[in-house]
């Protein structure tokens, strides 16, 4: 059994015997008496850090012996020096230690337990087993962070079993040996492996972010500490940005943007009615008399539009009417034929046409970077 230090969470540095050491796949397993780095475990990931001069890249445990991974081979028996990396550590600390002292409020006032712990690099999730509002999940925030201010104590312990049977707890396994417990005071009691900060204050700050609906419960985004710094940080050159753009107050951006979305929405009805009006006049003047190929060219119209132009073009042809609109490279197409079966055929025309495009056998789309003049020629040209 390695002798674990991390009951101290702030221990960040600490000198240890080497007892073992394997070559491993690309790494070296490195085993200790004693170590303050945490193995990956409660959903919280290994600590990453140094010992000596070799790079320790992740920490797991396997029958209560914990192994370092790293990236040079350490010799048995001397003694080295365990350094954790304090801010990645810390962070994770500032997040897990947020999360039970979150929890502490909801599973008080609501009786939900945390069934499902993520804590990610960018991402730090706890899944509810029953149902909560964000506005519920707010007032919980609010509470956390009053009891951050307050820098409430948070201490871990091992109780006996006869204490231990009499105490009340949150925790997702049953029936453990050695249950360490995790107390907020006055506020949460929790079974947790993972190390904490010893006091509410130092979580800095809880912030949750979203929540959604997961399995029948809720799944909660938050983010503690530092990370919740780093993401107001981010939010808010977001709101600066906008603030730019729309030349507006952060209050008044709403509000900006709704109406902005509504003159959009008219300008695209008007353009409908435009694009409509031009369709209309377009098929007015369609006429074909020699029954022959032919196509017509048209700018600024939308789908629906060239659909109808070409409805209406393949009747007063034998061979296949084209309806082209002019498009970033060239131009969209709309093809149709009431007597040709164009889907055969549509490989060949795209290919004189330098285009790409399929569909039925009526009716095939696409579009061409042939210019106007080959589009004509080849409509003159073509024989079914
Ligand atoms: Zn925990």
């Amino acid at each position: 059994m390695t002798q674990k230090l991390f009951d101290d969470g702030e221990l960040f540095e600490f000198e240890a015997t080497v007892l073992s050491c394997e070559e491993g796949k690309k790494c070296f397993q490195v085993t200790l008496d004693k170590t303050a780095f945490f193995p990956e475990g409660g959903g919280q990931a290994g600590d990453v850090g140094t010992l000596g001069d070799a790079k320790v890249t992740d920490t797991q445990e396997k029958g209560g012996i914990v192994y370092h991974k790293t990236d040079k081979p350490l010799e048995v028996g001397s003694k080295v020096i365990g350094k954790i990396d304090e801010n990645i550590r810390l962070r994770r600390m500032q997040n897990h230690s947020g999360e039970h002292l979150l929890m502490g409020f909801i599973h008080g006032k609501y009786g939900y337990e945390n069934v499902g712990f993520h804590l990610g690099k960018d991402e730090v999730t706890l899944d509810l087993n029953g149902v909560i509002s964000y506005d519920e999940l707010l007032e919980c925030e609010r509470q956390a962070n009053e009891a951050i201010a307050k820098d409430v104590k948070i201490s871990i312990s091992y109780p006996d079993d006869k204490t231990l049977s009499a105490l009340e707890y949150r925790s997702k396994l049953e029936n453990m040996e050695n249950v360490r417990i995790v107390t907020i005071e006055g506020i949460d009691v929790c079974a947790c492996c993972a190390p904490h900060l010893s006091s509410t204050g130092k979580i800095g700050v809880v912030k949750v972010l979203t929540c959604e609906s997961y399995k029948g419960g809720t799944r909660v985004h938050i983010l503690c500490g530092l990370d919740a710094v780093a993401e107001l940080e981010k939010k808010q050159a977001i709101v600066k940005e906008l603030q730019k753009l729309l030349s507006a107050k952060p209050e008044k951006i709403i509000d900006f943007v709704k109406k902005l979305s509504d003159e959009n929405n008219e300008l695209k009805n008007k353009l409908t009615d435009i694009a409509n009006a031009q369709a209309e006049s377009i098929i007015a003047s369609l006429e074909n008399e020699s029954r022959k190929s032919f196509c017509v060219f048209t700018d600024g119209l939308d789908s629906n539009a060239l659909r109808r132009i070409a409805n209406e073009g393949v009747k007063l042809t034998d061979g296949i009417f084209g309806a082209f609109n002019k498009a970033a490279n060239g131009y969209s197409y709309i093809i149709a034929s009431q007597n040709i079966a164009l889907r055969a055929k549509s490989k060949d025309i795209n290919a004189a046409l330098g285009g790409k495009g399929g569909g039925s056998d009526a009716m095939i789309q696409g579009s061409i970077t042939a210019d106007e003049q080959a589009v004509r020629a080849f409509f003159e040209g073509f024989e079914g």
